[in-house]
């Protein structure tokens, strides 16, 4: 089978088990907005089994949310601003994961921060606070205990950069808005959530 035909045949799946059964899905305004990897081993529609509906997703490298910027990463903000403004979603989940390859990058940065690629160091440097608490608490540790230690708390530090967006603070203090952190261990196979003291 070609890449086509493979294409066509597995949207043929979803319209028969999705489309045509399910349409009062697709109706409906999602009830989360979800910042996840880009990892195609932490789809969150398939570990928390999102429905058609139910989650505004953002994917992106360590599924990082950068603090309020509008001169930067205005692909994100733009999504933040929609989510919370026009669907007003009633929480936002931000969901690290095991061996992630954007916060092992984070790790592997040099003291001086010098990057030497085009996008991604730049990008994951965004959770730098992350780096350098590890480092601090847990810089005796093994490079890869570390690099999970951070895969959390470079959670910590998007929920804490959420908090830079006005109508995001708003939400929270209104109580309209939640903001939940979560991480999924697809080694031991845990999934383990949290709300920050935020809330
Ligand atoms: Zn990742």
């Amino acid at each position: 089978m070609d890449a086509i035909q493979a294409l066509q045949s597995r949207f043929s799946k979803f319209k028969e088990d999705l489309y045509v059964k399910k349409p009062e899905l697709f109706k409906e305004l999602p009830r989360f907005m979800v910042f996840a990897c880009a990892d195609s081993r932490v789809c969150p529609s398939h570990v928390l089994g999102f429905q058609p509906g139910e989650a505004f997703t953002i994917r992106n490298i360590a599924n990082m949310v950068p603090a309020w910027d509008p001169t930067r990463y205005s692909g994100v903000g733009a999504a933040i601003e929609y989510a919370v403004i026009h669907l007003k979603v009633k929480s936002i989940l931000v969901i690290g994961h095991s061996r992630c390859g954007g916060i092992k990058g984070l790790m592997s940065l040099p003291d001086d921060y010098s990057t030497s690629t085009a996008f991604i160091e730049d990008w994951v440097k965004i959770c730098l606070p992350a780096r350098e608490r590890v480092k601090q608490a847990h810089g005796h540790l093994p490079f890869a205990e570390q690099c999970t230690e951070c895969e959390k708390v470079a959670v910590d530090v998007s929920l804490e950069n959420l908090l830079t967006y006005p109508f995001v603070k708003d939400g929270i203090q209104n109580k309209t808005l939640s903001i939940l952190g979560g991480y999924y261990d697809f080694v031991s196979g845990n999934f383990e959530s949290w709300t920050p003291k935020t809330n």
